[in-house]
């Protein structure tokens, strides 16, 4: 089991996507990624940085540098100080924090708060092996026309194992999500669990990916009710109020 864990940051602050948006977090930013979306806001996190920046007192950005990796047992000591303040839950977000499995499993024992995670749902083999620690799964499917790459198996793969804890599918669409690959998402969790809540997330436009018409979400969010229970439209509503 490793000792240490690569951060990108650690700080407080309000979730802005997906089912538990508007609930205050602590936000565990974890450092490498094996994906590469057209979408990513956070390229940074995709590689092992030297520094790390870790919130000294919730909400106030009075920001220290650590230096990677850090030792677990001393990250879960400044995470559990930031939860003096009550908050919702403790997001393992990235990057892609499962590429950490391991170090997970080592931290999330020490946290006295909920665990959510945030993941691009590719990795169903490094999430066996935290799923016992985790309450709340954020689980994205990530479009062909965003990867450039078909990760179906990985995905339906990882979906029957975040069914037997509390989850949520999470969908980015942009002007270039064609009903085809939609369709095969909307399949993939209704062969699942047609109960699984969908997100469909309209893409805040960056770099050259651009949002998909009001039309567009409109037709998806039918297409998607068709098979599925629970289906909501929800953009980054973080980015509108200047919030981390
Ligand atoms: S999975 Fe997340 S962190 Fe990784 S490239 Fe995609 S958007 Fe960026």
């Amino acid at each position: 089991m490793p000792k240490t864990i690569n951060v990108v940051e650690v700080f407080s602050s309000i979730q802005g996507e997906g089912q538990c948006v508007g609930y205050r977090q602590v936000f565990l930013r974890l450092a490498g990624c094996n994906l590469e979306c057209a979408f990513c806001d956070t390229p940074d996190s995709r590689k092992v940085l030297e520094r790390g920046y870790i919130e000294m007192t919730a909400g106030k950005r009075d920001f220290q540098i650590i230096f990677n990796p850090i030792s677990i047992s001393i990250l879960s000591e400044y995470v559990n100080s930031l939860l003096v303040l009550p908050h919702h839950s403790v997001s393992l977000t990235g990057g892609e924090p499962l590429c950490q499995a391991e170090a997970i499993a080592k931290l999330a024992p020490l946290i006295n708060g909920r665990i959510y995670l945030e993941t691009n749902g590719t990795l169903p083999s490094e999430l066996s092996m935290v799923l016992p620690y985790i309450d709340i799964i954020s689980m994205d499917i990530k479009l062909p026309s965003v990867t450039g790459q078909d990760m179906w198996q990985q995905h339906r793969e990882f979906l029957r194992l975040a069914n037997t804890r509390t989850v949520f599918v999470k969908v980015v669409v942009t002007n270039k999500t064609s009903t085809k690959e939609f369709q095969q998402a909307i399949d993939l969790i209704a062969a699942v669990n047609h109960d699984i809540p969908l997100i469909i997330q309209p893409v805040t436009p960056i770099h050259d990916c651009e949002g998909a018409t009001p039309d567009m979400v409109l037709s998806w969010q039918e297409q998607a009710l068709t098979l599925l229970s629970d289906v909501r439209v929800i953009p980054q509503t973080h980015k509108f109020i200047g919030q981390l």
